[in-house]
C-alpha cells in the first residue's frame, strides 16, 4: 500500500471512533443516511487519486455544489456584474440565514442560501431544463465524469423546501431576483441534489487547486482567475458561521454540505474530499472537520503558513562561457583576446516572485565588470507568471542600456510571446552564447546602449 493511502487509513481509523453531531433531518430524504458512514478521498495535482473508508458512498451534494455553481455564473458574467448581484462578505450567519443588504437587497455572499439561489439565477440559459442541464453539466466536468440527480432527495427538498423559497421571494421583492422564485428554486433544489462521492468531490476539489484544470482529465474547467476568486469566496464565507474559527484552526478553503460532504483546496497541492453524516451545531460534518483540522496542522496545510521552496530557482552561473560553433583561427583568436565576457545564468522551474527575486540577484552578481554579454538561460523555467516577466525584461533593457548584450533562451512557447523585448531569444544556452559572440566578432555595440563605459558593480 502506498503511505499516502496508509495514512489515510490511519486517520480514518481513528477518527471513525468520533461521535456527536446530528444528522440533517429538515430534508427528511436525508435522515436515512448512515451516520457510521465515513469516506476520505484525495486527489493531488498529478492525478493521482488516494481513498480510504467509504469514499466511492453516494450522496448528495447539497451546498458544496454552490463554489462550482458560483463559478460557471462568474465565468458568464464577469467579477464586476457578478458582484452586483451577490455580495463577497462573510455574513457570520447560518446558512438558511434570512438577512439581504439593506437598501439593495443583494445576499452577502454566494455560499448561503440566499447568494446560492441567487447565483444560479445568474447561469445563462434559455429555460429552466436548459439550466439545470447546463450546472450538471459542469459539475460533471469537474468531476471529470457524467453525474446524475437523486430524485428521491430533490422531491424531499422540493417537498419541504418553503423556508428557501421565502429566502427567493423576500429577494425577489427586494429587487435583487429577477426570475420567478418558485422555478429558481427548483432549479436550486436540483443543482443539491446531484449525487457525488467524496472521490468525485476530491476531483471537483482538486480541479480549483489546480487553478481551473481538472488534474485527471486534463481539461481545463475554469480560467486560473475564476479558480482564485472562487477559493477565495470558499475561504471567508464556505463554513457559515464558523468560517472564522476554521481559518484559524484549518486554514483552506472549504466548503461542506448538509449531506455530509465537505471539500478543501490545498492550492497547488491537493483537493480533498470527506464524507460523514452527523453535522456540528454550525452545520459541517463532525468528523470531516475534526480529521482536516489534524491533517493541516501535520502537513502544515495552512494557507498562511510561509512555503517551503524546496527547488532551488538558480542552477549555475558562468563568467567566461564559449559556444560550442566552429570558429576560424581568426575569429578564435579574437574572441580570445576580446577582454568581454559572456556571463551565463541559469535557471529552473516555476519563476514566481521569490524565484524571479533569486535569479535576478544571480544576474547581478554575474554581470561583467566591464560591458560584455548575459545570456539567460530560462531553458529549464516551466512558467512565468506576468510580474515576474516584467522584472527580467526591465533588468535585461537595463543591461542593454549599460553596454551589455543580451540573450534570452527559453522554451518555445514563450519565444512565441517575446515580441519586441530586449537582446536576442533563442531556445538553446549554446545558440544564446554564440549570437553574443557573433556580436562580439561584428563588433557591435548592443542596440539601445546609451553608456559603454565599463561599469563597476
Ligand atoms: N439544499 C440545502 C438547503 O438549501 C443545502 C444546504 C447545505 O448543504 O448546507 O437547505
Amino acid at each position: 500500500m502506498d503511505p499516502v493511502t496508509e495514512s489515510l487509513n490511519e486517520l480514518h481509523r481513528r477518527i471513525s471512533a468520533l461521535t456527536g453531531g446530528e444528522v440533517a433531518s429538515y430534508i427528511p430524504k436525508l435522515a436515512q443516511a448512515d451516520p457510521d458512514d465515513f469516506g476520505i478521498a484525495i486527489t493531488s495535482m498529478s492525478g493521482h487519486r488516494y481513498q480510504a473508508g467509504k469514499a466511492d458512498t453516494a450522496f448528495t451534494i447539497q451546498s458544496v455544489s454552490k463554489p462550482f455553481v458560483y463559478a460557471l455564473a462568474l465565468t458568464d458574467l464577469g467579477p464586476d456584474e457578478m458582484l452586483r448581484h451577490v455580495g463577497a462578505e462573510p455574513s457570520g450567519e447560518a446558512f438558511n440565514a434570512i438577512s439581504l443588504e439593506p437598501g439593495t437587497g443583494r445576499p452577502a455572499n454566494p455560499m448561503v442560501n440566499a447568494g446560492a439561489i441567487a447565483t444560479t439565477a445568474l447561469v445563462k440559459a434559455a429555460d429552466p431544463a436548459a439550466r439545470s442541464a447546463r450546472i450538471l453539466g459542469w459539475l460533471s466536468a469537474f468531476a471529470g465524469r457524467p453525474l446524475d440527480h437523486d430524485e428521491d432527495v430533490y422531491a424531499s427538498e422540493a417537498a419541504s423546501g418553503d423556508r428557501n423559497r421565502a429566502l427567493a421571494y423576500l429577494m425577489r421583492s427586494a429587487g435583487s431576483l429577477e426570475d420567478d422564485p418558485y422555478s429558481v428554486t427548483d432549479t436550486y433544489f436540483r443543482q443539491c441534489s446531484v449525487r457525488v462521492t467524496a472521490a468525485d468531490l476530491a476531483v471537483m476539489a482538486a480541479t480549483l487547486a489546480k487553478g481551473g484544470l481538472n488534474p485527471v482529465t486534463g481539461e481545463r474547467v475554469v480560467s486560473q482567475d475564476v479558480a482564485v476568486r472562487t477559493l477565495a469566496v470558499m475561504a471567508t464565507c464556505g463554513m457559515y458561521d464558523g468560517a472564522g474559527q476554521w481559518l484559524l484552526n484549518v486554514g483552506l478553503p472549504a466548503k461542506s454540505g448538509v449531506a455530509g460532504g465537505l471539500i478543501a483546496a490545498s492550492p497547488g497541492r491537493f483537493g480533498i474530499a470527506l464524507y460523514s453524516t452527523p453535522l456540528d451545531t454550525e452545520g459541517n460534518p463532525v468528523r470531516a472537520v475534526a480529521a482536516l483540522t489534524e491533517m493541516s496542522e501535520r502537513f502544515s496545510l495552512h494557507l498562511m503558513h510561509a512555503p517551503v521552496h524546496l527547488t532551488t530557482t538558480v542552477t549555475d552561473t558562468v563568467h567566461a562561457a564559449r559556444s560550442s560553433r566552429a570558429r576560424d583561427s581568426a575569429q578564435a583568436a579574437v574572441l580570445d583576446r576580446d577582454p568581454r565576457r559572456i556571463a551565463v545564468v541559469g535557471a529552473q522551474g516555476d519563476l514566481e516572485f521569490t524565484e524571479t527575486e533569486q535569479l535576478l540577484n544571480a544576474v547581478v552578481r554575474a554581470t561583467p565588470a566591464t560591458p560584455g554579454a548575459m545570456v539567460l538561460d530560462l531553458t529549464a523555467v516551466t512558467g512565468i507568471s506576468p510580474g515576474p516577466a516584467t522584472m527580467i525584461i526591465a533588468t535585461l533593457a537595463d543591461l542593454q542600456r549599460r553596454g551589455h548584450h543580451v540573450a534570452i533562451a527559453l522554451q518555445q512557447p514563450f519565444l512565441d510571446q517575446a515580441d519586441g523585448h530586449p537582446g536576442s531569444w533563442t531556445t538553446t544556452r549554446d545558440d544564446a552564447v554564440a549570437w553574443c559572440e557573433d556580436r562580439f566578432l561584428s563588433g557591435e555595440h548592443p542596440v539601445g546602449a546609451q553608456d559603454i563605459a565599463p561599469h563597476s558593480q
